[in-house]
């Protein structure tokens, strides 16, 4: 059988192993007993091959091949005007596709109106009632709630404060440490912000950036590599053979991963399913259509793009495609999904590797179209849901829609590639508007769900950029693409 095939079987198994399971539990839960003693086992070797051992053999290779990869790509170019006209090309469709996404998803929440359902009131209710604690943890953070209009401290956030103190104990001073880091990060200026957050990280050491998979930086010192062997000639021959070599080696790992991946996926999804269960789209059933609606309308925009600029149809794009994208689903990380990309894209869809070696990487860390798409949809359903409570005081006026779309975009150019980045950045675009943090959390439970069709995306959104770049440099006398 063919392996997207299997991938696709794997896929639907897992889905009713862990439903299987999940069910098993629950039945356990209502009835006041423990799970029969199969049962952790069981969850704890799903978690092992998948999670652990597939998806950290995939992180493993991102940084190498990142490296080798873009210092591959650009010294196979002939000369550095072409690598300028590659980058401009491949960040003009990035911005363009971004913009649309944002678009297409403000659009969708501002129609659908997800909040405004009554299953959606009944969430916000529940999630209240229950976040009581989480807002006085938070009200901390913000020091907006603990103080009263004098600027005084509320006597019940001292007690509180207080009481977290002796509970935190040792923690404590820790504890502390957070709350200030956070409240100084969010008193930065927008300089101090791309300095700290976007400078910093390009120009760090770049075995530290290896180290910690800081893709921005491995890219920046990967393209200067590049650049200066370019301009060394051959001299340099010896190192760009030696990242020429390495990023066939690293191809050959992401090949053996690659037929394991129907096994590992199957687990990773039984976990997911059997950790999450159906219950929780009952109530954020309107919020996750409007997500996964929007993405739809978006891909269909890209299949447009890529049979109009790029000219391959939908189906090819499938045939060759299919295997990065269900694993892009299943793992929920585009750099871990990167290797299988590259792959696809090259070997199956016959984009040139000097343009997807240095597209990709690039597209992985940057270029997050269904992320935009779904900041933009998560802050407002949560303003919908939310307004008008003494702390959410936001009316959507054109000037608030423009701040979500704008820091709909950045949230999605700086969230990491890997499972929920998009939640974290989320917090950019929640402050932004006043929105307080401590709200983000009622779309915790539905969150991996739509990571899948996010992530997903992304990874499409980064192939097709790969496939109109290289149809634009080679126009219509280049090699056809397959
Ligand atoms: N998981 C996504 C990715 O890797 C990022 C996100 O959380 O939106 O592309």
């Amino acid at each position: 059988m063919k392996l997207h095939n299997l991938i696709f079987l794997g896929m639907l198994a897992g889905v009713a192993v862990g439903f299987g399971l999940w069910q098993v539990a629950e039945v356990a839960a209502k009835s006041g007993t423990a799970p029969p003693a199969w049962h952790g086992p069981v969850l704890w070797t799903l978690d092992l091959l998948g999670p652990t051992l597939f998806m950290g053999l995939l992180r493993m290779i991102i940084a190498p091949l990142i490296l080798a990869s873009i210092v591959a790509g650009v010294t196979s170019l002939p000369n550095l005007r072409q690598l300028g006209s590659i980058g401009w090309k491949t960040l003009v469709y990035y911005m363009l596709t971004t913009t649309l996404a944002v678009g297409i998803g403000l659009a969708a929440v501002l129609i659908i109106r997800p909040g405004e359902r009554p299953a959606s009131q009944e969430a916000r209710d529940r999630a209240l009632s229950e976040q009581s604690t989480l807002r006085e943890r938070y009200a901390d953070i913000s020091g907006q709630r603990a103080l009263d209009g004098a600027g005084t401290p509320r006597p019940e956030y001292v007690a509180w404060l207080r009481g977290q103190r002796q509970l935190a104990g040792a923690e404590g001073s820790r504890y502390e440490a957070q709350q200030r880091a956070i409240r100084a990060a969010e008193q930065r200026t927008p300089g101090e912000i791309f300095i700290n957050d976007i400078l910093a990280p390009m120009l760090s050491n770049p075995f530290a950036a290896l180290a910690d998979t800081n893709a921005l930086g491995i890219i920046c010192f990967a393209l200067l590599l590049g650049i200066a062997c370019s301009f060394v000639g051959a001299p340099a021959q010896p190192v760009v053979q030696f990242f020429q070599g390495l990023n066939g080696v690293i191809m050959q790992i992401t090949q053996w991963l690659m037929s394991v991946s129907p096994i590992a996926i199957a687990c990773i999804v039984a976990k997911l399913v059997a950790d999450t269960g159906p219950s929780v789209f009952v109530s954020l059933g309107w919020y996750c259509a409007t997500v996964i609606g929007g993405i739809g309308l978006h891909i269909l925009l890209l299949l447009a793009i890529c049979a109009l600029v790029g000219r391959i149809g939908p189906r090819r794009l499938w045939q060759g495609l299919r295997e990065a994208y269900m694993i892009a689903f299943s793992t929920r990380s585009s750099a871990a999904t990167l290797p299988v990309t590259i792959n696809c894209v090259t070997r199956k869809l016959g984009v040139s590797p000097k343009v997807a070696n240095f597209s990709l990487p690039l597209g992985a860390t940057m270029n997050m179209d269904g992320t935009a798409l779904y900041e933009g949809v998560a802050i407002i359903f949560l303003i919908q849901i939310f307004g008008g409570l003494d702390d959410v005081q936001i009316t959507m006026t054109a000037m608030t829609t423009l701040l979500i779309f704008i820091t709909a975009v950045l949230a999605s150019v700086g969230a990491a590639a890997v499972p929920n980045a998009g939640l974290v950045t989320m917090v950019i675009v929640a402050n932004a508007v006043n929105l307080p943090i401590y709200y983000i959390p009622l779309i915790f439970a539905v969150d991996a769900v739509l990571d899948m069709f996010r992530t997903s995306t992304n990874v499409l959104g980064d192939a097709v950029g790969a496939i109109v770049v290289d149809r634009l440099e080679h126009g219509s006398s280049g090699p056809p693409l397959a």
